[in-house]
This record gives C-alpha cells, sequence and structure tokens, in this order.
C-alpha cells in the first residue's frame, strides 16, 4: 500500500519499489479526475473510479493535491478494496487524478499502479494514463537522462518523465505538456493534475475516450474529468464536451472557463472496440448511449445472418443489447437463457490464459428452464481465441438446448491490438488461424456468423474513416517500428485477414 508524500527538493518518484521488466507494456485503464473550490473531492473522485471499474481490476490510485502538497494512495485490488473511508478522509484536497488499471502478466505490481507523481521545480504533478505508446522504447531513450531512476515499467511513467523533463527545462505546464505529448506516439488519454490546474489530453487519433463535464453552479462547482460519461453520470455532473483527439483541456483552479489548446492536428480514429464491447452500455459516444448502439448492431446482425431458432439470448452484459435488437429485426423471441455473477470480473480483463478458462465457469451460469428443447441463437460481442465461446456453446447443449446458433457483433478479431487492449499476438486468434467453417467445427456450433464491418461502421451512423479497426482488418492508424509489429503478429501471410473476413 502506498501513502506517501512527494519531497519537494527530490527529482526522484514518491515511491520506490521493486522494478520488474514486463513481456509487454500495454494496459486498458480508466482515468477520473475532479477540480473544485477548496472542496474536498477524493470521496468524488472515489465513486468516478468505481464506475470506471470495467476498464480496470488490478490495481486502483488517488493523488490528491492540497496546499501545494500531493498526498497518493494506490494499491493492488479493486476500487472498493484500495480505498476506504478512513483513507478518504486523510487525503483533504481541492483537486485529485485518480486511475484504474489492468495490466497484463508479469507487470501486475503495485509499482506499476498510478497515479505516477513527480517532482518539478514549479511543484509536484500526477499523471494518469490510458492507452498505450507504440514508442515507449524510444521515448524511454530520450527521457533517460542518467538521472531518471525508473520504478515502474509502464509507458505512463515514461510520459511523467517527459512531463518533468520539459518543464524543469524551463517551459510552463500547459507548454510542458504539449511538448511532452509531441514525444508520444500511440495511443494516449491522459489526465494530469498540478496545485493549481487539471489537464485532459487526448492523442491525435483520439484511440482512448476522454471527456469532461460540470458539477454545480457557474464558478463554485467541479470540472470533472473520466474516461467515459458513465463516470460522470456516477456524481451527477452533466456532460459538457469530448476532450476531443488532438486537444488539451485546461482547468485552472477559480477560473470558470476551461482553455481549450489544439497540442496536434488531429486524424480521428476513435477504437471501435470501445463502443462494441469495452466501455460501459449507459456511457454515451457521438451522443446517444452504447446500449442504443449495441441494439442496433443486433438488428443489423439479424439482417445479414438471419437464422431459424426459436429464441435469442445474449452473453451478459455486452451481447444483450444486440439480443435484443436481433431479436426486434427477427421476430425471434428474447430470452434470458445465461446468468452472470456480477461479482466476477470480465474474462477479458482477467490476465492469463488458465484465468480465462477458469472464468467462463464461475462466470456464466445457463438456465436449463429456459434452454432445454430450444434452437437457440446465442449472441456474443466477440470471439478472440475461441476457448470460452467453446465452453459456452457446450453449456448451453448441456443445458439442454437442441440447436446453437452464434452471432457475434463484431467482425472476426484478425489482429491484435497495440494501443491499450489486450488481445494476445496474432497466433492465438482464432480467427487469424481458422476459416469460418473450421471456427464453427472448432466452437461446435451448428451455425456461426460474424456481424460485418461495414454493418458495424453503419450502426455508429459514422465514416468508418472516423474509427481504427485494426483489429478486423489490420489497417494500424498509428506507424509502428516493424520490431514492435512482428511482437504480436506472428501470423504474416499477406491476406490472411481477407480470407477469414
Ligand atoms: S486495434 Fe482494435 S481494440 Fe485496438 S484500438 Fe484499434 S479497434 Fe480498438
Amino acid at each position: 500500500m502506498q501513502n506517501l508524500e512527494t519531497h519537494p527538493k527530490s527529482r526522484r518518484p514518491v515511491h520506490q519499489l521493486e522494478i520488474e521488466r514486463p513481456d509487454r507494456m500495454e494496459e486498458a485503464c480508466g482515468v477520473f479526475a475532479v477540480q473544485a473550490l477548496e472542496q474536498p473531492v477524493a470521496n468524488l473522485v472515489y465513486f468516478g473510479l468505481y464506475a470506471l471499474q470495467h476498464r480496470g481490476q488490478e490495481s486502483a490510485g488517488i493523488a490528491v493535491f492540497n496546499e501545494g502538497k500531493v498526498r497518493l494512495h494506490k494499491d493492488m485490488g479493486l476500487v472498493s478494496q484500495v480505498f476506504d473511508q478512513d483513507v478518504l478522509e486523510r487525503m483533504p484536497g481541492g483537486l485529485a487524478v485518480g486511475h484504474n488499471r489492468y495490466s497484463t502478466t508479469g507487470s501486475s505490481k503495485v509499482c506499476n499502479a498510478q497515479p505516477v507523481v513527480l517532482m518539478t521545480r514549479l511543484g509536484p504533478f500526477a499523471l494518469a494514463h490510458n492507452g498505450n505508446l507504440v514508442n515507449a522504447s524510444e521515448l524511454r531513450a530520450q527521457v533517460d537522462d542518467g538521472e531518471v531512476e525508473f520504478t515502474s515499467t509502464t509507458d505512463s511513467e515514461l510520459i511523467a518523465y517527459a512531463v518533468q523533463q520539459a518543464v524543469d527545462g524551463g517551459l510552463d505546464w500547459t507548454e510542458g505538456i504539449k511538448a511532452a505529448a509531441s514525444q508520444c506516439q500511440g495511443a494516449f488519454s491522459l489526465v494530469i493534475g498540478t496545485p493549481d490546474a487539471l489537464y485532459g489530453l487526448r492523442d491525435g487519433y483520439g484511440i482512448r475516450p476522454l471527456v469532461y463535464g460540470y458539477l454545480g453552479d457557474q464558478g463554485l462547482g467541479h470540472w470533472v474529468l473520466s474516461s467515459e460519461t458513465c463516470g460522470l453520470d456516477i456524481i451527477g455532473s452533466p456532460f459538457v464536451a469530448d476532450v476531443e483527439p488532438g486537444e488539451l483541456v485546461v482547468f485552472r483552479c477559480g477560473d470558470p472557463t476551461p482553455e481549450r489548446h489544439r497540442w496536434i492536428e488531429p486524424t480521428t480514429r476513435m477504437c471501435v472496440f470501445e463502443m462494441i464491447y469495452f466501455a460501459r452500455p449507459d456511457s454515451r459516444f457521438f451522443g446517444e448511449s452504447l446500449y442504443s448502439y449495441r441494439q442496433r448492431i443486433g438488428q443489423i446482425l439479424a439482417r445479414e445472418s438471419a437464422v431459424e431458432a426459436d429464441l435469442v439470448i445474449g452473453v451478459p452484459d455486452s451481447g444483450i443489447p444486440a439480443a435484443i435488437g436481433y431479436s426486434q429485426t427477427s421476430g425471434i423471441p428474447y430470452a434470458d437463457g445465461l446468468i452472470k455473477n456480477r461479482y466476477v470480473g470480465r474474462t477479458f480483463i482477467q490476465p492469463t490464459q488458465a484465468m480465462r478458462e477458469a472464468g467462463i465457469r464461475v462466470k456464466l451460469n445457463p438456465l436449463p428452464d429456459v434452454l432445454t428443447g430450444k434452437r437457440v441463437l446465442v449472441i456474443d460481442d466477440s470471439i478472440v481465441r475461441g476457448t470460452t465461446s467453446q465452453k459456452l456453446v457446450q453449456a448451453l447443449r448441456d443445458a439442454g438446448a437442441i440447436e446453437v446458433h452464434m452471432r457475434i457483433s463484431s467482425p472476426p478479431v484478425t489482429h491484435p491490438c497495440f494501443y491499450g487492449i489486450d488481445t494476445d499476438t496474432q497466433d492465438q486468434l482464432i480467427a487469424a488461424r481458422l476459416t469460418l467453417q473450421e471456427i464453427e467445427e472448432h466452437l461446435k456450433v451448428d451455425s456461426l456468423a460474424y456481424l460485418s464491418k461495414e454493418g458495424m461502421v453503419e450502426a455508429a451512423h459514422a465514416q468508418s474513416e472516423h474509427f481504427c479497426t485494426a483489429c478486423f482488418d489490420g489497417n494500424y492508424p498509428v506507424p509502428m517500428d516493424a520490431s514492435i509489429k512482428a511482437s504480436k503478429l506472428m501470423l504474416e501471410p499477406a491476406g490472411v485477414a481477407a480470407t477469414n473476413l
């Protein structure tokens, strides 16, 4: 457990813990921050992180600024395990930055928990990052001036050092943060707290989301930054705007109007997987809830791949809106055929294959009363390795289903993600290795169909060029060093995606 304060003259990080090199430097996280006028905000950040728990379940942290000092508390575990009322009461202050983290195997350590807190000539700052850099090695070489003592294995710490060095080199906070962002390539939605302002920044592609809201009367309230709008909702903060791709928004203490800076010309490529699966269904993207988007996906899926069945069920939670949409368009009745234990983390979030395999058994329970003697159409959001889908199909048959038809509310995942979502190497992705018919046989389903890429984009009412769809087509928006690509792209034959799409 970390609960340490900065030492004003030290350039060292405030926590000095064990160093371990991970196999990979990637993460999927939630960030949340509040800036208020002389009102304690740690509790608000706690609730915000609680709403964003689905984005990271391995560690949580909050850094609170009070009278020029920062107090940091972070640890492994869920938000509700890391914080209690006693801890929060010992964290007074009107500006706070919080973070939920998911890490890959080998880097699930408290030293990698965030926020990262460093000292500069202008005072301390706290940084929380959602995303993944593709130039971490280069950035590490740039920031390693011989004095830096890395205490984590995250790319987020590198971004923090880049900010520190820019500020210590003479820039003010705003210019220093912009300069640091200019050294980064990849996906990065950042929230940064300083003693007198809160900063929210998105990379030029806007791969990971970041929104802000305002709580309270003009001039007396709280500015809130959150990965998703569900973080605003939980504390009753109305949504104001997205931090746009390539934008830095500054919320200065005592100034009722945020400053908006364009730090780089944007080329929007938002992660479409956020909409399909990753973000919470009650979060709003492009002015509507993802529940509505996912329902529309189901309607399109019904149009694209009709099948005769007695009932439609969804794999909780993200498959359910699509199953309802499928039912609406097809006329096949919708039913709850799978009950989810809501106290188990999402299969996707668990860091090892062994845990993934165990996860499906403890997480979902089929309802024989609903399924027995029925031709069942089951809708899931994606198939990555196929292991959990195979077990699910068997579980439905064991519960009495006489036919199992599977529909997937996304196209086949054929390429790994380098931008902050753990999708394994390409050789682990079933759709990169097998044809549709081979996957059907592997899963032992009576039929299988995926949503088309066109259908996925049509459901969003947006242009395909506004999205990153790389895990479905290999078109990576951010240029990457060949060695980084090779680290996950273990099946390189040209056309592998086209073969399976
Ligand atoms: S590769 Fe896939 S998961 Fe990764 S950012 Fe792009 S769309 Fe999202």
